[in-house]
This record gives C-alpha cells, sequence and structure tokens, in this order.
C-alpha cells in the first residue's frame, strides 16, 4: 500500500502555495492537480482569465496561466511531486485517510496522514443564451478582478444577485461605469441593511427589481446588451449594457468530504477562525474551498501558506 505523510488535494495557488511551503520544510508533498476536476484545467480558476493585476509582484501584470504555471515551477523546484490525477473519494473516519483516484478507484487505497483540501470554488452561471459567446468577453463573475479593464471604463454594466456579493461587487463598479444596473430577480435585496443603504444611497446606481435575464446580446465579438423581463408587468426590452457581472453564489468543490468534515450552509469547509484547522484533525482547508467571502488568489495562497504550516505543526506532534 502506497503510504504518504502529506497530500494536498487542487491545483490553484492554495495547493501551490501549500505545496512551496511543504516542500521547504523537506516534508515532500504529492500534489493531486486534477484532470479537468470540476471542469476546470489544473491551475485552477485564473487558467479561465486573461490578465492578472493585482497579484502583487508583478506590476506589469501577467496572465492567469502564466502566474500558476511559475507558482507550480516553484514548488516542483524544492521537490513537490505533482500528479495530474483527480481525486474520486476520500475516507477521514479513521487514520491514517485514505483516498482513491479516478484511476484506482477500484484498487488499493492510498493512506496518507494528513490532508490540505484545495479544491476551489466556482462561480454559478446562467447558462443564458450569448453568455457562452461573451464569457470574458463582457461578462465576467468577478468585478473586483475584470472590473477595471478598459472595456467597461465609462460604460453602463449591470450585475446580477441581490446579496451582499452583488452589492458589494456593483458599488465596486461604481468607479468604473458611467451608470450600475442591479438586476434582482425578488422585490428585494437579500442583501444587509448596511449594504442596501449603501446600493440605495449611490447615484451610480439603479436597482430593477422583479428582473429577470433572458439573453446576453451584442456584436459577436463583445456584449452590447442585456435582455431582460420585469416578471410583474411581463415587459421585456434590452438594456444596453458593455458589462455583466454575475454575483448569484458559489459552488465550493466539496462533493469528495461530503458528510465527513464540518461545512456551513453554503457548503464551504468550515475552518476554526485564523487558522485552516477544520473539524477533522489532520485534514486542512485552504483557498475558496474554506472561502465564500474574498475569493482571490492572493488570499488562497495566503490560507495556502498557513495550511502547510498548521499540517506540519500537527505531523511533527504526530511523530
Ligand atoms: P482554484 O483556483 O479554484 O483551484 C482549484 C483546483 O482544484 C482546480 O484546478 C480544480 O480543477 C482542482 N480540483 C477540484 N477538485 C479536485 C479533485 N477532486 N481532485 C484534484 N483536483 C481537484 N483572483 C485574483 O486575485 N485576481 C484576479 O484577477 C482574478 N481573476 C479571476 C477571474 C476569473 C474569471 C475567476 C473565475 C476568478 C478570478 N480570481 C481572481 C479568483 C481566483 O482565481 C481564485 O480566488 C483562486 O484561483 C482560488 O484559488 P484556489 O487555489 O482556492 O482554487
Ligand atoms: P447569496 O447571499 O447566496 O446571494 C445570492 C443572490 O443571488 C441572491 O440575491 C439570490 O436571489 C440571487 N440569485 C441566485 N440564483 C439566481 C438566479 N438564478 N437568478 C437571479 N438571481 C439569483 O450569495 P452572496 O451574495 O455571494 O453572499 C454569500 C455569503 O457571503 C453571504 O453570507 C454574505 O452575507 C457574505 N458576504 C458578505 C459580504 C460583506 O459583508 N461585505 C460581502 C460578500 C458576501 P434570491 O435572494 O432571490 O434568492
Amino acid at each position: 500500500m502506497v503510504h504518504q505523510q502529506v497530500t494536498i488535494i487542487g491545483g490553484g495557488p492554495a495547493a501551490l502555495t501549500a505545496a512551496l511551503y511543504l516542500s521547504r520544510a523537506e516534508i515532500k508533498p504529492f500534489l493531486y492537480e486534477g484532470l479537468l476536476a470540476n471542469g476546470i484545467a489544473a491551475g485552477g480558476q485564473l487558467t479561465t482569465t486573461t490578465e492578472i493585476e493585482n497579484y502583487p509582484g508583478f506590476p506589469d501584470g501577467l496572465t492567469g496561466t502564466e502566474l500558476v504555471e511559475k507558482m507550480k515551477a516553484q514548488a516542483e523546484r524544492f521537490g513537490t511531486e505533482v500528479i495530474t490525477e483527480t481525486v474520486a473519494k476520500v475516507d477521514l473516519s479513521s487514520k491514517p485517510f485514505k483516498f482513491w483516484t479516478e484511476w484506482n478507484e477500484d484498487a488499493e487505497p492510498i493512506t496518507t496522514d494528513s490532508i490540505i483540501l484545495a479544491t476551489g470554488a466556482s462561480a454559478k452561471r446562467l447558462d443564458l443564451p450569448g453568455e457562452e459567446t461573451y464569457w470574458q468577453q463582457g461578462i465576467s463573475a468577478c468585478a473586483v478582478c475584470d472590473g477595471a479593464v478598459p472595456i467597461f471604463r465609462n460604460k453602463p454594466l449591470a450585475v446580477i444577485g441581490g446579496g451582499d456579493s452583488a452589492c458589494e461587487e456593483a458599488l465596486f463598479l461604481t468607479k468604473y461605469g458611467s451608470k450600475v444596473y442591479l438586476i434582482v430577480r425578488k422585490d428585494h435585496l437579500r442583501a444587509s441593511q448596511i449594504m442596501q443603504r449603501r446600493v440605495e444611497k449611490n447615484e451610480k446606481l439603479e436597482i430593477l427589481f422583479d428582473t429577470v435575464s433572458l439573453e446576453a446580446k451584442g456584436d459577436g465579438k463583445l456584449l452590447n446588451a442585456l435582455s431582460i423581463k420585469n416578471v410583474k408587468t411581463n415587459e421585456v426590452k434590452d438594456l444596453p449594457v458593455n458589462g455583466l457581472f454575475y454575483a448569484i453564489g458559489h459552488t465550493p468543490a466539496t462533493a469528495i468530504v461530503a458528510n465527513q468534515v464540518d461545512t456551513d450552509e453554503g457548503g464551504y469547509i468550515k475552518t476554526v477562525p485564523g487558522s485552516t484547522l477544520t473539524s477533522v484533525p489532520g485534514f486542512f482547508a485552504a483557498g475558496d474551498v474554506q472561502d465564500s467571502r474574498y475569493r482571490q488568489a492572493i488570499t488562497s495562497a495566503g490560507t495556502g501558506c498557513m495550511a502547510a504550516l498548521d499540517a506540519e505543526k500537527y505531523l511533527a506532534e504526530l511523530e
């Protein structure tokens, strides 16, 4: 039976940073980066975007893929073993933990003293007609990441959603857009009172309640309108917008540990505040899989570092 001291599941900034710290501490980590796991390439969500301008240390920016390739090379330089397989099943019920990859699902499990889960999350999408054509050509699921790009400057923009994220993203976008519409399917916002007040006070923001989206439209290259419907009056119209941001929630990739570790109501792994410790000793969580709020490359890398230090301490205590 193959046994590993520490296994990292995931291939984004959280996993790669954890791997860098562990390998520099001379604890050889085995990192399963996935093979299109959860529909995302190895390297994680950053591989689905273009320029990254807010990761410190790169004043001229770089592409998301370049950034994660550099992180991977840095982790490998110190001895991380990267395995391009998806972890299919994990058993946390006894020590050592057991897991199976998609290629050895029927075979002997691999055993491990500790696991760092860094499988990320994916933004929920609406699958509107036109969405595929204009994804990253006007449509995005991250205003903080993409809001500052030139195609959105001084242009009308729309955010779909009525929660805190939608309000926060809409407020953020008022810095760049000429006007920002907040498109809310119900007759009220779900966001906290303070957020609602901020949105209502902002003169650049207009809330369209009782409104659902029907189609993303454009010239074939860039988005220029969103077809919307008022569900009370049934009026359908095209709203001219050059940017459309989804803020309708995220889905954390936690299926492989379902019912084995505590999660919040959104399915995010619960960690002890200020650490990456979970309800299962020896099982750590880093990055977007445990973060419903910040969801940035730098915060994921930061918690990846924390997970490595937490795992190192755990392994030392085991000895
Ligand atoms: P992820 O990047 O989600 O990576 C998780 C990885 O784990 C994926 O490769 C997945 O395939 C793999 N995986 C999942 N399940 C398994 C499994 N069972 N076995 C093995 N592997 C598995 N942040 C910024 O700071 N700046 C930006 O400009 C920016 N732009 C963005 C643009 C877009 C379009 C998106 C979607 C996000 C953007 N972000 C940006 C957010 C940033 O990408 C995420 O916060 C960050 O990538 C999260 O890192 P992570 O390591 O937690 O997980
Ligand atoms: P959320 O609270 O789940 O809100 C999601 C919003 O998207 C809801 O308004 C929902 O509408 C809407 N929605 C879902 N599916 C939709 C669809 N198919 N079409 C149209 N609209 C749809 O998610 P979130 O805003 O990302 O917040 C997640 C958590 O993080 C919350 O606990 C939040 O408080 C927290 N958060 C806090 C802050 C902050 O405090 N600064 C910032 C961001 C997030 P309905 O209301 O109709 O269901």
